[in-house]
């Protein structure tokens, strides 16, 4: 009888998956780019679309050190995500609202590659695979700091301007302090029994 896979087998499988799934990214990439209106937005995919490009080649460092052939194996994980993104941007939204919606797409991303490089550094430690784990780690550091821009860019004024888009006629409160205060104190005073 065959002998049975080990955890190291399931770790050139996770690498190759992981492998592939950054390949895709970065054809996915460019069209976001192009999609999106902020320009900050636009600056945020770019930058890690460079940085994709180096996780390609960190990744092909962590094959070289397992004596590894360079190998992808399909990601059907990030192509389910990405084929979701394709079809946001085909929808008619306004600017800040298709802003919203590519940062929504690429957060589910990155969220799914923290978890693919939080196992695999975790499985090359527990193996004492030491230089592949520096490498994987170096990487699912640039996916948190990348996920924590988009949530900057989002929070910081993008769903915002959607959500005035969405609710054009009432008071924009967060420019307006002032009204808000006079919009609110009859009703506290309404709610108060003596
Ligand atoms: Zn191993
Ligand atoms: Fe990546
Ligand atoms: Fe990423």
């Amino acid at each position: 009888m065959a002998k049975s896979e080990t955890l190291h087998d399931a770790f050139i499988d996770e690498l190759r998956d992981t492998y592939d799934a950054e390949k895709q990214i970065i054809k996915a990439l460019p069209k976001m780019v192009k999609a999106a209106s902020s320009p900050g937005l636009k600056a945020a995919f770019t930058a890690h679309l460079e940085e994709t490009r180096g996780q390609v080649g960190r990744l092909e460092q962590v094959f070289a050190s397992l004596d590894e052939k360079v190998r992808g194996k399909h990601c059907d994980g990030v192509a389910g995500i990405l084929e979701e993104g394709k079809a946001i941007m085909e929808e008619d939204f306004d600017e800040s609202t298709m802003d919203a919606c590519l940062i929504a797409g690429a957060q589910r991303v990155e969220h799914y590659e923290m978890a693919a490089y939080g196992t695999l550094v975790a499985w090359a430690r527990a193996m004492g695979h030491s230089d592949a784990a520096r490498l994987l780690e170096a990487t699912l550091n640039e996916e948190k700091a990348a996920d924590g821009k988009l949530s900057k860019l989002a929070e910081g004024g993008i769903n915002q301007d959607a959500a005035d888009m969405a609710h054009p006629s009432e008071e924009p409160d967060h420019n307006a302090p002032a009204a808000k205060k006079k919009a609110q104190k009859p009703a506290k005073k309404a709610t108060r029994r003596r």
